[in-house]
């Protein structure tokens, strides 16, 4: 796994330890000779992500849609800056050049991001694994919202595997390096 993507909140939450696990993880990108790709800010959990990886002497790749976000935002040091069209444009790109996913705490942008990696990856349209980082029990009720659909019906029970979820850093990676994607089944009862 040679690139990630990481979604985070654009903001930095409320507690210190969502800034200290985001910092973790960067530094775990650098020691394991990962690239980060990422939405390009400087501000928010995801600009202390960019921050550490650039420090450790780390690659942060950004990817910006012109015009929709103040000029300020964008990160000064990047070590390269993709300017697109939009926000699907953005998340084609990030997608396309990505080798893996992993969110940490955020908002609703970050929860966009993280859903559309999984309903991709359950369609198929890619095998990358995707993992939440499940810092202070942050994502234990989308787990619990995730275990309610499949009970109702509207999922796949396999298809829990396509995320991995994970409160350490270091576990989280070695999930994803050793990630193998759940047996495709139908996911549509009615033409079972
Ligand atoms: P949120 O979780 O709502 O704070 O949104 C964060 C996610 O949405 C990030 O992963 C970004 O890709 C995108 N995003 C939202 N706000 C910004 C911003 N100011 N600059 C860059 N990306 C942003």
């Amino acid at each position: 796994m040679k690139k990630i993507c990481v979604f985070a909140g654009s903001n930095v939450g409320t507690s210190p330890e969502y800034e200290q696990k985001a910092e973790e993880l960067g530094q775990l990108l650098v020691s394991n000779n990962i690239e980060l790709i990422y939405g390009g800010s400087k501000i928010g959990l995801m600009g202390r992500v960019a921050d550490t990886v650039l420090a450790a002497g780390g690659r942060a790749v950004g990817v910006m849609p012109r015009n929709l976000f103040r000029g300020e935002m964008v990160h000064p040091n990047l070590t390269e800056l993709h300017e697109v069209d939009g926000m699907h444009e953005r998340k084609a790109l990030m997608s396309e050049l990505s080798d893996g996913y992993i969110a940490l705490p955020g908002g609703l942008g970050t929860y966009e991001e993280l859903f559309e990696v999984l309903s991709w990856s359950q369609l198929g349209i890619h095998k990358k694994p995707v993992g939440v980082l499940n810092v202070q029990g942050f994502y234990q009720p989308m787990a619990d919202m995730l275990e309610r659909t499949v009970e109702a019906g509207f999922m796949q029970r396999s298809n829990l595997g396509l995320v991995l979820v994970e409160a350490a850093p270091q576990e989280l990676l070695r999930q994803m390096l050793s990630y193998t994607p759940p047996v495709q089944t139908n996911k549509w009862n009615e033409l079972k």
